[in-house]
């Protein structure tokens, strides 16, 4: 039998901890130490930052390493334990799902200790880490199919006061957007779980295609700000523009604003990020590949919106999605 899931010091340390959870071996590959830092300044907030859950997003597992250097020094109070990579596998394979079972690690949770390796990490931090925290700081970019504006997300919580405490966390980021995202696809996701031990959880997403050094410092500011706000750390919040757009909006958006591919074929994105369309607007438009007319589709604004992601550099399937349009909060 293979050794439990662990973590190789003990969290209630005071100071810097560092040390490694480890996932136990199975069927499907050795076990597998993440790196853990552990920043134990006692009474306070207890917060748990994790990055690379989708290994073709680098910016998170960059700016938790960033936060691993920069932490030490000024926080107050409090608990943070920082996870830079959650899933290595797929960091090294750039690939979004574990290459080794091909298992998106943010639906699978909470995990089962005796699954593949996917599972197996999903248990490891359901069961060793997400204790350890009252609020998760999950650091997402979108992938690199899409273009995706700096954003504080969360997703509808049935229960109103911790769906008000996460939209006020969520907003304390003071990223270009915030955005309360209903979509179908949340079973097994990180949130949903931590949402439903009571934890704050709040991703940060950040869209764009290849990591720049640009907009890593809207994404640092951003949790910066967050960890103000926490009162982990004292300091002012900055307000990091992006497209001279105001830092601010709080965005709503539902499964229909998710807008399909009518066909198979390449997209050409007709819009940016954060314009303002009105219905009948041109979104986009689809060449198709297969077809012999060269007529291309016109992708079209369903109402009054904003584009908050279009897709961007891949070939795209019949009824995948190429934009996500959103509208202000409770409007
Ligand atoms: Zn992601």
């Amino acid at each position: 039998m293979s050794e439990a899931p662990h973590i190789t010091f003990d969290l209630d340390t005071p100071g810097v901890s560092t040390g490694h959870l480890v996932v136990p071996k199975g069927a499907d590959c050795e076990a597998l130490s993440l790196p853990v830092f552990s920043l134990n300044k006692g009474e306070g907030p207890r917060l748990l930052i994790t990055g690379g859950c989708h290994g073709d997003e680098l910016e998170g597992p960059i700016v938790a390493r960033r936060l691993v250097e920069w932490l030490p020094e000024r926080q107050t109070c409090g608990r943070v334990i920082i996870l830079p990579v959650l899933n290595p596998p797929a960091v090294q394979a750039w690939s979004r799902n574990t290459p080794i079972d091909g298992l998106n690690l943010n639906r699978v949770f909470p995990g089962r200790v005796d699954g593949s390796v996917t599972e197996r990490i999903a248990d490891a931090v359901s069961r060793l880490l997400l204790p350890a925290a009252d609020t998760v700081f999950d650091l997402h970019s979108f992938g690199p199919t899409w273009d995706f504006p700096p954003a504080s997300t969360t997703h509808p919580i049935a229960d109103v006061d911790l769906m008000a405490q996460t939209l006020q966390m969520a907003a304390a980021f003071k990223l270009p957007v915030t955005l309360l995202w209903d979509h179908h696809d949340t079973h097994g996701m990180f949130d949903t779980w931590a949402h439903s031990q009571g934890k704050v959880f709040v991703c940060a997403e950040f869209g764009g295609g290849t990591v720049g050094a640009d907009n890593l410092v809207i994404y640092e500011a951003g949790v910066r700000n967050a960890l103000i706000a926490l009162g982990l750390v004292e300091g002012k919040a900055e307000f990091p523009t992006f497209r001279q757009q105001k830092s601010g909006q709080t965005l709503e958006t539902h499964p229909p604003d998710e807008l399909k591919s009518p066909a198979p074929g390449i997209f050409e994105p007709r819009c940016s990020v954060l314009d303002e369309v009105n219905q009948g607007d041109l979104i986009g438009i689809l060449h198709p590949m297969n077809s012999l007319s060269g007529e291309s589709i016109d992708i079209r604004a369903p109402g009054t919106s904003v584009v908050f992601a279009i897709r961007s550099g891949a070939h795209v399937d019949v009824n995948e999605g190429v934009a996500l349009v959103a509208r202000p909060l409770n409007t």
